[in-house]
């Protein structure tokens, strides 16, 4: 793509892949807070508005530190171009509102994130965009879900909370066979753990606010692909429509984007360990993480990640009584539904992320009363250990 770090290693292009030094000669990226460029001239502002010289010109279109951010991030997916967005929200909606008319058709995984299906449910279907939703892991329930004007695959993999795992070669080449985009949410993992456009995906979106910040301070996201798809029909989306990132958190993400595979290895290691003393403890019926034998796709996620990142989900006996229990027993773990941080959080899906399905829907997406999810931290994993115990104790 475009950098001149692109032939070197991930952990250099974290660092440095994107970053143009200006006169004063910085040594870290500067933060451009300007809403707006000046010109030499009138004929260069003629110019630039014609679109026959490049340059800034108004930082809903770009901005210098904005685009540092989504070169570098371009770069570590392997990609020709990123376009940063607002929020991982308002990635989606640029990704289709990009590529999609009235008429199309989106076949989605069915454990993906509960706002991504209000905003395909609610809102594209008022502009005649409809969805079907299919089993993430049964490639001939994808298959069958196909129709002739299906444009788009969408999924999330690692799957929230349950960690299922999808076959991105398999699914990719069905994507290929009828003509359609995949499109994968690669927030779990971040291109640290792994790559789907280097598997067969047309397209990555992120919540950035997740582990490419990592330290819980801002919302942001992005959209990744070639430069047609993404730099011009995404990118012409969002110049027009506006949900574009501040300076600010563009600086705040590369920061983020610096530590990352760090992170995310750390992550990693910290939910194996943890998944492995949870497995053992006689109160929890099932642990849910790709990283265990016991998880039905460990080979695949062997096979397609570099690590198993940091989100694990449980099952505790006793219901959402239970898990109540558990999670109101801790001193110092945080309870909230965010994800992706430092500091680990435990979440009761069936009462916070996921509340708003349907029983029926809760179940079918494997949302057990009992069921807790976790993200692992980069605390000290025994003091974690400890703080759950305390509510183990009561079960
Ligand atoms: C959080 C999240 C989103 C939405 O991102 P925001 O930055 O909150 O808008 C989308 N997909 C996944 C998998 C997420 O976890």
């Amino acid at each position: 793509m475009t950098t001149e770090y692109d032939d070197k290693g991930f952990a250099t292009r974290s660092v440095r892949a994107g970053q143009k030094r200006t006169n004063e000669r910085e040594q870290s990226e500067p933060i451009f807070p300007t809403s707006s460029y000046v010109f030499d001239s009138a004929a260069q502002a003629a110019a630039r508005f014609s679109g026959d010289e490049s340059g800034n010109i108004y930082s809903r279109f770009t901005n210098p530190t904005v685009r540092t951010f989504e070169q570098r991030l371009a770069s570590l997916e392997g990609a020709e171009s990123a376009v940063a967005t607002s929020s991982g929200m308002s990635a989606i909606l640029s990704t289709f509102m990009g590529l999609l008319s009235a008429g199309d058709h989106i076949v989605s995984s069915r454990s993906i994130f509960g706002t991504t299906r209000v905003l395909f449910d609610k809102y594209l279907a008022k502009f005649g965009v409809t969805t079907d939703y299919v089993a993430l892991t049964d490639l001939e329930d994808w298959q069958q879900a196909i129709k002739p004007n299906t444009k788009a695959l969408f999924l999330e993999t690692p799957s929230n909370p349950l960690n299922e795992i999808a076959d991105l070669s398999a699914l990719s080449a069905l994507a290929k066979a009828h003509d359609c985009l995949l499109i994968v949410d690669n927030c779990f993992c971040t291109p640290a753990l792994q790559q789907p456009i280097a598997l067969g995906a047309d397209i990555v979106v992120h919540s950035a606010t997740k582990y490419i910040d990592g330290q819980g301070r801002c919302v942001g996201g992005a959209v990744v692909g070639d430069a047609q798809l993404v730099g011009e029909e995404v990118y012409g989306f969002l110049r027009s429509a506006g949900p574009t990132m501040s300076p600010f958190n563009a600086w705040t993400f590369l920061k983020g984007l610096e530590t990352l595979s760090l992170r995310m290895n750390a992550h990693s290691a910290a939910a194996l360990q943890l998944a492995q003393w949870l497995e053992q403890q006689p109160q929890i019926n099932k642990v849910f993480y790709a990283g265990l034998p016991s998880h039905p796709q460990h080979e695949l996620a062997k096979q397609q990640q570099s690590a198993f990142g940091g989100i694990i989900a449980f099952e505790v006996k006793g219901g959402q009584s239970g898990a109540w229990t558990l999670v109101n027993a801790t001193r110092w773990l945080s309870i909230t539904a965010n994800l992706g941080d430092t500091k680990t959080t435990i979440t009761h899906p069936a009462t916070t992320t996921h509340s708003r399905l349907t029983d029926e829907d809760r179940e079918q997406a494997g949302i057990s009363d009992g069921l807790l999810r976790i993200s692992v931290g980069l605390e000290n994993v025994e003091d974690i250990q400890v703080d759950l115990q305390h509510g183990l104790d009561l079960l």
